[in-house]
């Protein structure tokens, strides 16, 4: 029999280089991966239905409503949350999942599957996170020190992740998280 698939979360603070890395393993070695949906207005480059489902708040209450979420959460001023039907469909099949969503939203999903597995990925140092967000220059200043901020707090929750890994060199860290999913998915497999 197919055996179900398993989720893995991937969280971090923001600039900490999880979208790029979370792209880098679906390029390099098709993973399936979870598309959100939020009330942020797209940044330069991002596509609707690829990097995120833009909704706008009513639209998005609406989904929350009518219980299409897995979880959501609100993170520096606006929502985000996973789709329940294209998770559960590609569990079904026997395939893994990578979410890459921020701590509330993991500890909601690890309640109702506790076979999660949670992977944090951590910047060298607090100085190189700030100088990541500057660099990457989508945000204003005030949303960079509102961002470093919700970082600070969520340190909190990081004893409740499995894995933490270090994205120090952007290509040790991809080949990493995939050698630790990888040995997930056999796990799984082999039970
Ligand atoms: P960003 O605005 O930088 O794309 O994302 C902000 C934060 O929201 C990141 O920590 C990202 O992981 C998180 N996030 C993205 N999608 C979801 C989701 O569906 N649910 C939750 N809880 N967090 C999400």
């Amino acid at each position: 029999m197919n055996k179900k698939g398993i989720i893995a979360i991937i969280s971090g603070f923001s600039g900490v280089g999880k979208g790029t890395i979370v792209k880098e393993l679906v390029n390099r070695y098709g993973y399936v991966v979870s598309i959100s949906a939020t009330t942020r207005k797209p940044r330069e480059g991002e596509v609707d239905g690829k990097s995120y489902f833009f909704k706008t708040q009513e639209e998005f209450e609406q989904m929350i409503k009518k219980d299409e979420l897995m979880e959501y959460a609100q993170y520096v001023d606006h929502y985000y949350g996973t789709p329940k039907k294209y998770v559960m469909e590609q569990l079904e099949q026997g395939n893994d999942v990578l979410l890459e969503i921020e701590m509330q939203g993991a500890l909601k999903i690890k309640e109702k599957f506790p076979e999660v597995s949670l992977i944090f990925i951590t910047p060298p140092s607090v100085e190189e996170l700030k100088n990541r967000l500057i660099n990457r220059g989508t945000e204003t200043m005030e949303v960079i020190e509102k961002r470093v901020k919700r970082a600070a707090q969520e340190c909190v929750y990081m004893q409740e992740y499995n894995y933490i890994v270090e994205n120090d060199s952007l290509e040790v860290c991809i080949e990493q998280i995939h050698a630790l999913l990888q040995s997930i998915h056999f796990e799984n497999k082999n039970q």
